[in-house]
């Protein structure tokens, strides 16, 4: 089975600097990518912080914390990643965006490399079609916040062969993980469940069913969800959930999938949730005030 020695992450996003965070720690060589200076840098300070904690609550030595962050270097040159024995892309949840990614790395591979992607929806076979190396290529489904969450969803497209399954289940293993296998269905198994729950608690704050509030009070009171269920969806971001809910309805063609309107509306505001401050919650004061 190849080894893994380093991680080639596309997208500097949520995800992808959790993902280089746990990844350095564990003792990868990491090589974070993304086209917006500003997000490595907003990557590399978020680790730092996030690190920072993690020594302040004695859960690692500042010295590890050094020798990880030490391990991660960014670069705005995609081709800069050719070179890593596995790729995770984990850049916006869009089909075209994440082809595109593939499509400029191919060519500077090396011919070992594991192609994995982070999608949350979209499907590995296809992605892995348009690669050359579709039986080295898997879905690699971190959760959010990923130094905080336990699960890693691993897929496999039609082609992934039985090597690249075990070298990526290392991956996770040697993170301190845990993998749980997904067949590739739009949405796999984990956002297959909470999306819908996630889209119709804003049908049920479209329809005037409840308040933002009185909603997430009552998932968090009445069924004991540590979040409610828009404060969630403010912290995954409204633009990927409504990218998933669209993967769910076209993919299954079922009607009991449509996105809300009402989602859909406050991603054409440009109201994406916590990482652009405004969501079902501002979060530009002291505390987050409902929207609605
Ligand atoms: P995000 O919007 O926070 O970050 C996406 C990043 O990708 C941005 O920094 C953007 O500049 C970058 N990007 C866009 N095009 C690029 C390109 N061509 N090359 C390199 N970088 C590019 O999004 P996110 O929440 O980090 O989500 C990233 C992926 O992870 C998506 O596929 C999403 O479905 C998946 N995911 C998200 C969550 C979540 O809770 N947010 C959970 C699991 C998986």
């Amino acid at each position: 089975m190849a080894e893994i020695g380093s991680i080639g992450i596309v997208g500097a996003g949520q995800m992808g600097n959790g993902i280089a965070h746990v990844c350095a720690l564990a003792g990868y060589e990491v090589i974070l990518n993304d086209i917006s200076t500003e997000a490595l840098d907003g990557a590399l300070t978020l680790i730092d912080r996030n690190m920072d904690r993690q020594v302040a609550r004695e859960k690692i030595s500042a010295e590890e914390k050094a020798a990880a962050r030490a391990r991660i270097s960014t670069t705005l040159k995609l081709t800069d990643l050719g070179s890593c024995d596995l790729i995770i892309e984990a850049a916006t949840e869009r089909e075209t965006v994440k082809q595109a990614i593939f499509e400029d790395l191919v060519p500077h591979l090396a011919p070992h490399t594991i192609l994995t992607s982070n999608t949350s929806s979209i499907s590995i076979t296809r992605l892995a079609s348009r690669t050359d190396r579709p039986e080295k290529f898997m879905g690699f489904h971190f959760m959010n916040p990923v130094p905080v969450m336990q699960l890693v969803e691993l897929i496999r497209g039609i082609a992934t062969d039985e090597e690249t399954f075990k070298a990526c289940k290392a991956v996770v293993d040697r993170i301190g993980k845990t993998a749980a296998t997904a067949e590739d269905f739009p949405a796999f198994i984990v956002n297959r469940i909470l999306m819908p729950m996630i889209n119709e608690a804003v049908y049920t704050l479209y329809e005037g069913v409840g308040s933002v509030r009185s909603i997430d009070e009552s998932m968090k009171l009445g069924a004991n969800h540590p979040m409610g269920p828009l404060e969630l969806a403010d912290f995954i971001g409204l633009d990927t959930c409504l990218a998933i809910m669209n993967v769910l309805h076209d993919g299954l063609a079922d009607t009991k999938y449509r996105p809300c309107p009402l989602l859909t509306k406050y991603v054409e505001a440009g109201w994406l949730g916590r990482k652009t401050d405004r969501g079902f919650y501002d979060y530009r004061g002291e505390t987050p005030v409902p929207t609605r």
